[in-house]
């Protein structure tokens, strides 16, 4: 999968100092979430806003 690389300003080739940049949390806007949380197929949050929900 091709991603914007840290290092220069292209596509990674995969030089290992970059990763897939996170898609902006559709609820908080956040790129820093380590775990995205769904509502059915639904990206309603993350664990940056989202701290604990129980449905
Ligand atoms: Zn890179
Ligand atoms: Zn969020």
């Amino acid at each position: 999968m091709a991603y914007q690389c840290k290092q220069m300003d292209k596509e990674c080739d995969g030089c290992g100092h970059c990763q897939e940049e996170a898609e902006p949390c559709p609820n908080c806007g956040g790129q820093g979430y380590e775990v995205q949380y769904f509502l059915e197929n639904e990206w309603i949050g993350c664990d940056q806003c989202i701290k604990r929900r129980f449905i």
